[in-house]
């Protein structure tokens, strides 16, 4: 019998056909990875997935990796021996919240870290015994500002509590440091007459002669108050006259045309 040409060329062409195009015409498979990702060649596609993977990103993001990507360095990077109690990472603070999260390290600008380095060498050789507690140093602009409207006071007096953070605070250009002088051995502070963030006149630097002639303050606290206004002096810092831990690296006018706040 004769069979068509036709015919034959029919069933020739089924049996040669690969098995991905005969799978290609009935069940589904995985696109190849080149297939898919060809699907953000479109661009209004492209621009979802880019979406998706900001969101993703801004909801993994960390006040830790805002201050990493604002150029700041960890103090204890730049010096080891100084020991760090976050005190705005806590609740121990005077505002009774935690406004900090997880963050442990304490954040400044490098070249803040190496005036506080310099101050701690001379710290090293004038009470070898001794150390830094920092309390605080870069303090966001968001965190000032939660501070700010959270703080259960008149606005006429919050910026006794805390810098209005629309003016700023040099802790928003991580160029102020907060600290202490403690034990080297087991990180007890110093005493100082009064603790962190204490709102009064004991707290004063500028008033020192009179608490101590009101009793409120003793000679060996204030001499300890001295040891960290000589160190910090010698590292480039300046203090200021209503608290005894803040001290300044730069001004304002400075801070300003070197750095940018960081938000
Ligand atoms: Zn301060």
């Amino acid at each position: 019998m004769r069979i068509p040409v036709w015919i034959l060329a029919f069933f020739l062409a089924v049996a040669c056909s690969s098995p991905s195009e005969k799978q290609a015409t009935g069940e589904p498979v995985p696109l190849p990875r080149s297939v898919s990702e060809s699907k953000t060649a479109d661009p209004a596609k492209a621009d979802s997935v880019q979406e998706e993977v900001q969101v993703a990103e801004q909801e993994t993001d960390t006040l830790e990796k805002r201050l990493l990507a604002a150029g700041l360095v960890d103090v204890q990077a730049i010096i080891p021996e100084v020991r760090v109690d976050l005190k705005y990472a806590s609740t121990d603070n005077f505002f009774g919240k935690n406004v900090y999260g997880s963050l442990t390290r304490c954040y400044m600008q490098p070249e803040v870290a190496e005036m506080l380095k310099m101050a701690y060498l001379e710290l090293s050789k004038t009470h070898p015994e001794l150390t830094f507690l920092v309390y605080d140093a870069v303090r966001p602009q968001s965190v000032q500002q939660i501070l700010w409207d959270e703080l259960d006071k008149p606005d006429s007096i919050k910026p006794l509590y805390v810098a209005d953070p629309k003016k700023g605070s040099l802790h928003n250009f991580g160029v102020a440091v907060d600290l202490t002088l403690a034990s080297k051995e087991n990180g007890e502070p110093l005493d100082m007459g009064t603790g962190y963030d204490y709102f009064g006149y004991p707290a004063y630097p500028d008033r020192e002669e009179q608490m101590l002639a009101e009793g409120k303050l003793r000679p060996e606290q204030v001499a300890n108050r001295q040891i960290l206004r000589d160190v910090m002096k010698k590292g480039g810092f300046t203090g200021i006259g209503s608290e005894w831990w803040h001290f300044n690296a730069f001004g304002r006018k400075v801070a300003r045309e070197k750095f940018d706040i960081v938000k």
